[in-house]
């Protein structure tokens, strides 16, 4: 390739997750099905099925739907999706029946006052995310976040999706082949092939064919086939950090076809790890994620399995059997290459709490397809702002990771009293608890404008773990002249609570609904 020749070929190494939404999000922005479109080629393993797991994501799928130009229904109808407003952390503060939710919605007027130092005088009555959004009261509902009359992919209440990913994968295979022209190969990939410059030429497959691009994309999942194997980009853990490095997965099918659907994805802290719960109509997928150095896998199991039992039949948790899954916490120290970018797990992964791996897909494909180098040329200037923006992702999800498990006043196990190790938490995070115990976190205190995680999010974990901020300075007049304001909002939030729980049907009577009907288009 000439440094002035255009890029006309992505070709993507991987068929999960990470794999078809990148080929669709850059297929429907580059109208790959019309003949001056990009070309778009997808190359996927006969042999190594897509990890499976990933189930959970964040409300910034209904926009990568959307600009794929799927529809919600058939989304639902085909991916057994249900809808998730949020996370519920329950034993995490002090490993017993304690609950505090992180949902989706901001703080109502979130950006012109800081309701959280107005809360604290009330923080014995009424929790934090219940003073200020309605959306915890409707998940302990198991409530829908919409009506079915409520159009495709508009809200009462935020939300994302809870999914089945096999199905997910094929669905979006499905839609990227047939209506965007994503050009799909079932092969191995065999040999990767340089050029003079050390940038990728092709690619070898199992069939003795080879496919020429101008741009590869490494989904390969922990194989990271191209960006880790071929180039050797050094990877770097963060275990010192955050310790879970396994997981035991299992599909638990529904008691019956009527049980509630829960909302929120449940999180249950555990001796040395937590429990993910996550409801869709047909079944349940429920996983235990641990840390190797602090209990044995035998250990592990025996939790899940008594979990599952207090949830389910004590026959279906003793004839599940669980999947295991080995990871290292951690990501690569670059993501863009050469001519080559790794997006999905092949870039990295430290641990599924808070679901921020699809979002990085989601959010890498975007960037990639926005800013898509116009010529070999320009590659480099863009693989460097790219670089920048997602080591900085990395280096914010792990603090807001490490915040969960910092707060912790649990000192029953040798896995809580080292996550709360000062040794253990990042610098850049501890001078922010410094500056958080007399302002709650703010814009300022986050250095970009599009933070994955957005002071709201800290604020939702900091009071749900109980860390005090100290409350309005009555010495302040902006304080003194809020506080008036803060205490309508409270009443206003009680009075939306009440009209939400009233109107709003069950996960269960929506998706039911939502398979009978459909919702309307836009
Ligand atoms: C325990 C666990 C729980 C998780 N939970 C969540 C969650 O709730 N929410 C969330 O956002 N994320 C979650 N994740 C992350 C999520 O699962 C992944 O980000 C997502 O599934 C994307 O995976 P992937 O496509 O990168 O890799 P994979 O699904 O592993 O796909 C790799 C692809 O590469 C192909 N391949 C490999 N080698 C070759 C070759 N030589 N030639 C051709 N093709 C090849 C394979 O065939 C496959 O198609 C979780 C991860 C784990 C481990």
């Amino acid at each position: 390739m000439r440094v002035s020749d255009p890029v006309n070929t992505v070709v993507i190494v991987g068929g999960g997750t990470a794999g078809w939404l990148t080929a669709g999000l850059l297929a429907a922005e580059h109208r790959s099905n019309e003949k001056s479109g990009l070309n778009v080629v997808l190359v996927e393993s006969p042999d190594v099925s897509p990890i499976g797991v990933g189930e959970g994501t964040w409300p910034t799928m209904r926009t990568s739907l959307q600009t794929m130009g799927i529809s919600e229904t058939d989304f639902v109808r085909d991916c057994d999706a249900s809808f998730k407003q949020g996370t519920r952390f329950s034993g995490w503060l002090h490993g017993r029946d304690e609950y505090y939710y992180h949902p989706f919605a901001l703080p109502q007027r979130f950006h012109e006052i800081d309701l959280a130092r107005h809360w604290q005088p009330h923080r014995e009555k009424v929790s934090y995310a219940d003073a200020v959004t309605p959306q915890p009261a409707a998940c302990e509902r198991a409530l829908a976040p919409k009506q079915i009359t409520t159009p495709e992919f508009a809200s009462a209440l935020n939300y994302g999706y809870h999914l089945d990913a096999g199905r997910f994968s094929k669905f979006l295979e499905e839609h990227c082949v047939e209506k965007l022209g994503v050009t799909h190969i079932l092969d191995n990939v065999v040999a990767v092939n340089a050029a003079d410059n050390d940038d990728i030429e092709s690619l070898s497959l199992g069939s003795g064919e080879s496919i020429h691009g101008d741009l590869f994309v490494d989904c390969t999942g922990f194989a990271a086939l191209l960006l880790g194997k071929h180039y050797g980009i050094p990877f770097c853990s963060k275990q010192e950090y955050l310790f879970n490095d396994r997981a035991l997965a299992v599909q638990v099918p529904r008691n019956s076809p009527d049980e509630a659907i829960a909302s929120t994805t449940l999180s249950t802290a555990q001796g040395a790890g937590w429990i993910w719960d996550i409801a869709l109509p047909k079944r349940r997928g429920v996983g235990h994620v641990y840390s190797s150095a602090h209990t044995s896998d035998e250990q592990a199991e025996a939790d899940l399995r008594r979990y599952i039992a207090s949830t389910a039949s004590e026959e279906l948790s003793e004839s599940c059997a669980p999947r295991q899954i080995t990871f290292s916490p951690g990501h690569r120290e670059k993501l863009w290459h050469r001519n080559c970018v790794a997006i999905g797990l092949s870039g990295g992964f430290v641990e599924p709490l808070e679901a921020s791996a699809l979002v990085m897909i989601e959010l890498s494909a975007k960037m990639l397809s926005e800013q898509l180098p116009a010529n070999r040329a320009v590659m480099d200037v863009v693989a460097k702002r790219f670089n920048d923006k997602f080591l900085y992702h990395w280096h914010r999800i792990i603090e807001f990771l490490k915040l969960h498990y910092v707060l912790s006043r649990r000192e029953d196990t040798d896995y809580w009293r080292d996550n709360s190790s000062p040794r253990t938490v990042p610098s850049d995070l501890m001078e922010s608890l410094e500056l958080w115990r007399y302002q709650s976190p703010r814009y300022q205190d986050l250095f970009h404008a599009d933070e994955l995680f957005p002071a709201a999010s800290y604020r939702y974990v900091l009071c749900g773990m109980d860390f005090e901020t100290e409350g309005p300075d009555e010495r302040r007049r902006s304080d003194v002249a809020t506080r008036a304001d803060a205490e309508s909002m409270f009443g206003e939030n009680i009075k939306r609570t009440a009209q939400m729980l009233k109107a709003l049907p069950t996960n269960r009577e929506l998706i039911g609904k939502v398979h009978e009907f459909g919702f309307q288009t836009i």
